[in-house]
């Protein structure tokens, strides 16, 4: 990955700036006060992170949940210095929806494959409310959720009927698809 051999080097800048904007003063305390919440893309490569590696593409921000701080740009390697699981999924989350939206802005087609969707982000769409509640799941938008993730699961897609497909065209292009479009964590 670009400049990862810097990670190293960078790491005291990165601590510097994540406790410096923490309410804990020690990082193994203030590490565990920040959730991923934006992505960016810079085609240029003209991001700087806030350890100061230089040629970043992919811009995250990361929100202090306690002080409601923000620092960015912050690139993976060092959301990757955090050491948590839960933060490594979300940028990888964050990356794929931002792929996505990039097929949904130039009005492609989404296609319901493992290229582009994950159960993480599955349930990273359901979280976030993109199964709104409508007549057909009687209100109740986790059985979009579950249709999808049961469809997903699906070892041999010739099992997936024909009303199976239609329903999955259906949710992608009348839910994912404008949620994605307005979703304020991709940039
Ligand atoms: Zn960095």
């Amino acid at each position: 990955m670009k400049g990862e051999g810097m990670s190293t080097a960078n790491f005291p800048s990165l601590v510097r700036a994540v406790v410096s904007s923490s309410v804990s003063n020690s990082w193994h305390v203030a590490k565990d006060e920040w959730a991923v919440t934006g992505v960016e893309e810079d085609p240029q490569g003209d991001g700087v992170c806030v350890c100061g590696q230089m040629g970043l593409v992919s811009l995250f921000t990361i929100t202090n949940t306690h002080n409601g701080s923000e620092l960015f740009p912050i690139g993976s390697t060092c959301v990757n210095q955090f050491g948590r699981k839960d933060l490594n999924s979300a940028i990888n989350v964050l990356a794929d929806l931002l792929k996505l939206r990039g097929l949904v802005r130039a009005g492609k087609s989404i296609p319901f494959t493992a290229e582009y969707f994950s159960r993480a982000m599955l349930e990273d769409l359901y979280e976030e409310g993109a199964f709104t509640p409508d007549q057909y799941n009687s209100g109740d938008g986790q059985k979009d959720y579950d249709f999808l993730l049961k469809m997903f699961n699906k070892r041999n897609k010739d099992d997936i009927s024909t009303a199976q497909r239609r329903k999955i065209s259906v949710l992608v292009n009348q839910k994912i698809r404008p949620f994605l479009d307005a979703d304020p964590r991709l940039g």
